[in-house]
C-alpha cells in the first residue's frame, strides 16, 4: 500500500520515496496495553529491589557528561535514569512524591508498587477486569492502613518540659537517626552523623508547635579531608579567610559591621583625565586616598565594630590600614552569605559608611578561623550568634561523590528526626509492619464478597515482597524467613517481628530500634495503591506531537 508514500529528492537531486507510516510502532490498547505497562513498571521496580534495606546494594549512575555518582537512594537512582517509557516515568514521580512529603521510604514505595502491579497482572490473566482489581486493592489498602494505626507505637521525643537540645546517645531521636544511617556511606561515622542530625533539627525546631523549619538548616559540602571531619556549626560558615594573615584568628564578643560598600576612596570628582605631573600633585593624591581610608575606618571604629565583613575586595593599602587599626576584616563575602550573617547576628546590611552606627552591628559570641585538618584550607565560623536558631552542617569528604552521598544521607536522617518531632507515632521496620498488615489483609480477605477476595490476597502477597526483598538482600532465604516471621507474629502476637538484616540474632525491631514513621508507612501504602489503580485504568497512551493515527 503506497497511499502514504511521498516523493522527495535528496541533496544531490536523486528522487526517493518516503513511506510515512513505515516503522510506526504498533501501540497496544486495552488489556494488552495494561499488561505491557505492568511489565515496564516491573523492570523499574526490579532495579530498585536490590537497593532496599541496610544490606541493599549501591548503584553507579553515570551522567551524560560522564560524572559518576554512587548511591542506594531510590529517589536519586530514579531521578538520574533516563526513561523513555511513560509508565516508568510514573514510578519516578511516585518516588518523588514520597520524597517530597516524607523524605524517606522512596525505595520501598516503588518496590511495593511493582509488587502490587505484578499481583494485578496475575489477576488479569485469570480474567478479572482491571477496574475491579483496582477497586479491590483500594479496599484492601484501607484495611492495611487501619492496621497500621492499630499497631503504631510512640517514641519519646523529649521528656516533660525539659527539652535537652543536645543529642543524648540514649535518646530515642538519636537512635532513630542512627538506624536510618546504617545503610549509608557514612555508616562508619553513624554516631557522629546521628548526633549532627538530631542537634540540627532540635536547634531549629519549635517544639510547642511541633514544627521544624528546614530553611534554617544549611548543609555545606566541602570536598577535601575525611568524613570524620564533618561537624555541626551552631551559626554561619563563611568559606573565606581573614584578609590579612596577621589578623587575630579568634574574635570574641564580635561586633560586626556588614558592608556592601567597597573599601576604596571615591574617585576624585573630575570629569577629565587626572594629570599628575609633579611630585606635589602625586603626594596630594596619596594624601586624599589616605584621608578617605582614615575616614572610613573612623566610621567603623566610632560605630564600635571589631570585625568588618565586606561584600567587596579592598587593596593592600586598605588592608594594611585595617590591620594597623586592629580591625580584622573579611572580603569578597557573597550576597547570600552576607544575608545569612545578618540574619544570624541580627545585624543590618549597611550600604554606606556614613550609615554605620552601633545599633546596626551584628553580634556573635565568637568568630574564629577553622583550619581544616590536613589540607590547611581555612574557613571562618560565626558562632554564639544573637539569633541562635541558624545551624550549618559542614560535610567533608575526599571526593565530590562522597560529599554528595553523605549530604543525601544526612538529609534522610534529618527527615527522620523531623518526622518524629512532627508526629512521634511509629511502626516497626525490617518488614514487620508489612507482615502485620499482610496478615490483617489476608484475614479480612475471607469475609469479602466476590472478586474482592482475590484483590485482598493479591494485596497481602504484594506486602510480603518488602520483607522478602529485605531478606534476599541480606543473604537470607526469603520464603523461609518470611513464612517463619508470619507464623511467629501470629503465634506470639508480636507485631514488631521483622527481618534481622544485620545478623544481630534479634527479630524484634523494637529492640533493634528499627522504626519507620507511621505517616511515612501509610503514605507508602496509599501512594503505591493509588499508582497501581491508575495504571490499571490506562488502556492507551497518546503522545502529543508524536502520534500518527
Ligand atoms: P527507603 O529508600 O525506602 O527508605 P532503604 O534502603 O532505606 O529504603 O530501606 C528501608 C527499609 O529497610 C525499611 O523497610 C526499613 O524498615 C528497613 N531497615 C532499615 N534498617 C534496618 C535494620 N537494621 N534491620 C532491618 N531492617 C531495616
Amino acid at each position: 500500500d503506497l497511499s502514504n508514500a511521498i516523493m522527495a529528492q535528496d541533496e544531490m537531486g536523486r528522487p526517493l520515496i518516503i513511506v510515512k507510516d513505515q516503522g510506526r510502532k504498533q501501540k497496544a490498547s486495552g488489556v494488552e496495553a495494561i499488561k505491557s505497562h505492568i511489565l515496564s513498571a516491573r523492570s523499574v521496580a526490579s532495579i530498585l529491589k536490590t537497593s532496599l534495606g541496610p544490606r541493599g546494594l549501591d548503584k553507579i549512575l553515570v551522567s551524560p557528561d560522564g560524572e559518576i555518582n554512587i548511591t542506594n537512594d531510590g529517589a536519586t537512582i530514579l531521578s538520574q535514569m533516563e526513561f523513555s517509557d511513560e509508565i516508568a516515568k510514573l514510578l519516578v514521580e511516585l518516588s518523588k512524591s514520597q520524597d517530597d512529603e516524607i523524605g524517606d521510604g522512596t525505595t520501598g514505595v516503588v518496590v511495593l508498587a511493582g509488587a502490587m502491579l505484578d499481583q494485578a497482572l496475575e489477576l488479569i490473566e485469570k480474567g478479572i477486569h482491571p477496574i475491579k482489581i483496582g477497586d479491590g486493592l483500594h479496599e484492601a489498602c484501607k484495611v492495611a492502613v487501619a492496621n497500621l494505626d492499630k499497631i503504631a507505637d510512640q517514641v519519646t521525643v523529649y521528656d516533660g518540659d525539659q527539652v535537652d537540645r543536645n543529642a543524648q546517645p540514649e535518646s530515642e531521636l538519636f537512635k532513630a537517626a542512627k538506624t536510618s544511617l546504617g545503610s549509608k556511606i557514612v555508616s562508619k561515622f553513624q554516631d557522629k552523623f546521628a548526633k549532627m542530625a538530631v542537634e540540627c533539627v532540635l536547634a531549629v525546631a519549635d517544639l510547642s508547635r511541633r514544627d521544624v523549619d528546614f530553611e534554617l538548616i544549611k548543609i555545606e559540602g566541602n570536598v577535601g579531608g575525611s568524613l570524620d571531619e564533618s561537624r555541626l556549626i551552631r551559626g554561619v560558615l563563611i568559606d573565606k579567610e581573614l584578609s590579612h594573615p596577621q589578623m587575630p584568628k579568634v574574635i570574641e564578643d564580635a561586633r560586626i559591621a556588614i558592608l556592601t560598600c567597597p573599601f576604596e576612596p571615591p574617585k576624585p570628582k573630575t570629569k577629565h583625565k587626572l594629570n599628575i605631573g609633579t611630585v606635589e600633585e602625586f603626594e596630594a593624591l596619596q594624601k586624599y586616598e589616605q584621608d578617605a581610608f582614615a575616614e572610613m575606618i573612623g566610621h567603623v571604629q566610632r560605630a564600635g565594630a571589631n570585625l568588618v565583613v565586606c561584600q567587596w575586595g579592598f587593596d593592600d593599602e586598605a588592608n594594611h590600614l585595617l590591620l594597623q587599626n586592629h580591625l580584622p576584616a573579611i572580603r569578597w563575602v557573597g550576597g547570600p552569605e552576607l544575608e545569612a550573617i545578618a540574619i544570624a547576628t541580627r545585624g543590618k546590611i549597611v550600604p554606606r559608611f556614613e550609615d554605620l552606627s552601633a545599633d546596626k552591628l551584628g553580634h556573635a559570641g565568637i568568630v574564629r578561623e577553622l583550619e581544616m585538618g590536613t589540607t590547611r584550607e581555612r574557613m571562618l565560623v560565626v558562632e554564639e550568634c544573637a539569633n541562635t536558631r541558624a545551624v550549618t552542617a559542614l560535610l567533608r569528604g575526599s571526593s565530590k561523590m562522597i560529599v554528595d552521598e553523605s549530604t543525601r544521607a544526612l538529609h534522610d536522617s534529618l527527615c527522620v528526626v523531623r518526622n518524629l518531632v512532627r508526629d512521634n507515632r511509629v511502626v516497626y521496620g525490617g518488614g514487620a509492619a508489612e507482615i502485620s498488615c499482610s496478615l490483617a489483609v489476608s484475614a479480612a480477605a475471607d469475609s469479602q464478597k466476590g472478586i474482592d477476595q482475590y484483590a485482598f490476597r493479591a494485596f497481602a502477597d504484594a506486602l510480603d515482597c518488602i520483607p522478602m526483598a529485605l531478606a534476599e538482600n541480606s543473604g537470607l532465604d526469603p520464603i523461609t524467613t518470611v513464612s517463619t516471621l508470619k507464623a511467629r507474629q501470629s503465634t506470639e502476637a508480636n507485631t514488631n517481628l521483622g527481618v534481622d538484616c544485620l545478623g544481630s540474632n534479634q527479630s524484634d525491631m523494637k529492640e533493634l530500634f528499627v522504626i519507620d514513621p507511621l505517616i511515612g508507612k501509610k503514605q507508602q501504602l496509599l501512594l503505591a495503591t493509588q499508582l497501581t489503580r491508575m495504571i490499571l485504568k490506562i488502556n492507551n497512551v497518546i503522545i502529543s506531537g508524536k502520534d500518527e493515527y
